[in-house]
């Protein structure tokens, strides 16, 4: 019997043995392409060379040393590394294990930047419904997810939600994109004077929903007037790119095709490709100048910050990319994916959206199209597709979103950065069946 507390108690997992490419291999010998690199991590597949032979020569030179004593080469490398390819204005980076963590770090950055600056009687977090960003308490209480939230709601911090940035059920049928972008802003300096703006720390979001309702874009322009509403306050704008970001959207960071840089971004899946658990805030200049210009110390700390062989890991998957030039072929496939998904669900019964970008795409399934209503959570029908594309070899993310207080199901993909069009078509087609099988299982 497993002494291993997996997420679903009562669930047999199948042993992932070995991976190679865009596909994991079970201790069965069985085959799954992996379409959604985990959940969004794996974005130069399993065992890359070049990623291997960079993190064991650091492991034979340094596997850990405390931050609290040292840096290191790698991590000040990748750290520079991160900071040139960075949105405009951002100075530094600062290194965590994961996406929750990264999410702490900036809430507590934020709230430090003021306090540096003297404005302590700023408290008060905005983020948005339908989000997600880390399941710690911190990240839970920031972020939207209904069902994720509930038990723990008595423990978590103060916090405030408005309306994400969600085309297919936000907008209204007579409303343009523009003009609905406009309608959450208003919602959103709405919000602010309510809680009085001199009492708001910071707005977080992610640039492209993902873990709770599946690559969800924003309109056009919704950004551009976030950042604006946040700079007429002086309240900072944390973007959370932990799953859209590292040119899982075609360019490095999803908020260039916004056209706005953040004041702190959150950035960790596709950091490290899975090769090592690694997150990162990167800080813009004004927010560090506060520090290095105040108590000088940002009053934080992991004992894996900056983990030598994280960093070694995350710097060779950069540099592959880069190298590589896989942000292409991201845009490239990600078209073809696409198109592939329009082709095959574009009149489906029960597929009510296709939405993404890059390769961070995902199917809506919906019990009536036209009323976009969603099928019974009961029937949890997310997991049900998870369980037919596996037993098809294929591996997607399935989730039941939280829409408008019920709970959808979408299907999220998002292959290696490496993947070819033949996979893509296959990755599709099994996806069809699998879609398939487990409508008809309902009945
Ligand atoms: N933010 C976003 C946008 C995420 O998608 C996730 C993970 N799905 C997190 C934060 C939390 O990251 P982690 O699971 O690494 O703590």
């Amino acid at each position: 019997m497993t002494k291993v507390l997996h997420r679903a108690l009562a669930q047999d997992y199948p042993v992932a043995a070995s991976g190679r490419g865009v596909t994991i291999t079970d201790a069965q010998g069985r085959d799954y392409i992996d379409a959604s690199g985990g959940a969004a991590v794996s974005c130069l597949g399993h065992a890359h060379p070049d990623v291997l032979a960079a993190m064991h020569a650091q492991l034979d030179r340094l596997a850990y040393a405390h931050t609290s004593f040292f840096t290191t080469a790698v991590a000040e490398e990748l750290g520079a590394t991160l900071v040139t390819d960075a949105p405009p204005g951002i100075s530094h980076v600062y290194f965590v294990s994961g996406g929750s963590e990264a999410i702490e770090a900036a809430m507590k950055m934020a709230r430090q930047y003021f306090v540096e600056r003297g404005e302590p009687q700023r408290t008060r977090f905005i983020g948005r419904k339908q989000s997600y960003h880390g399941n710690t308490l911190g990240a839970l209480a920031i972020g939207g997810n209904e069902w994720r939230r509930r038990q723990f709601e008595p423990l978590l911090i103060e916090t405030h939600h408005v309306s994400a940035c969600f085309d297919y059920h936000g907008r209204r049928a007579d409303e343009s994109p523009g003009a609905y972008g406009e309608r959450l802003a208003r919602e959103l300096a709405a919000e602010i004077d309510r809680l009085g703006p001199e009492t708001v720390i910071a707005f977080v979001a992610e640039t492209v929903g993902g873990a709770t309702s599946g690559a969800i874009t924003p309109v056009p322009g919704y950004f551009r007037q976030v950042r604006e509403i946040c700079d007429r306050h002086g309240i900072l704008l944390i973007l959370d790119e932990v799953m859209c970001g590292m040119g899982r959207t075609g360019t490095l960071h999803a908020c260039e095709q916004e056209g706005i840089a953040p004041d702190l971004m959150t950035i960790a899946k596709g950091l490290g490709g899975g090769y090592a658990p690694i997150g990162a805030v990167l800080v813009a200049g004004h927010v560090y100048d506060a520090f290095a210009k105040g108590s000088g110390l940002f009053q934080h700390g992991h004992t894996y910050l900056g983990h030598p062989l994280a960093a070694a890991a995350a710097l060779a998957v950069q540099r592959v990319i880069k190298r590589d030039r896989l942000l292409d072929n991201v845009t490239a496939q990600g078209a073809h994916l696409s198109r592939r998904l329009t082709e095959r669900f574009g009149n489906h019964h029960h597929v009510g959206d296709i939405r993404g970008r890059g390769l961070f795409q995902a199917i809506e399934l919906v019990a009536d199209r036209g009323a976009k209503a969603p099928f019974d959570p009961k029937l949890k029908l997310h997991a049900r597709i998870k369980r037919e594309a596996m037993a098809r070899g294929l591996l997607v993310y399935p989730m039941g979103g939280t829409i408008d207080g019920a709970r959808g199901d979408h299907v999220l993909i998002a292959p290696p950065f490496i993947v070819d069009s033949d996979t893509v078509d296959v990755i599709v087609e099994r996806l069809a069946e699998a879609v398939d099988a487990a409508l008809s299982g309902l009945g």
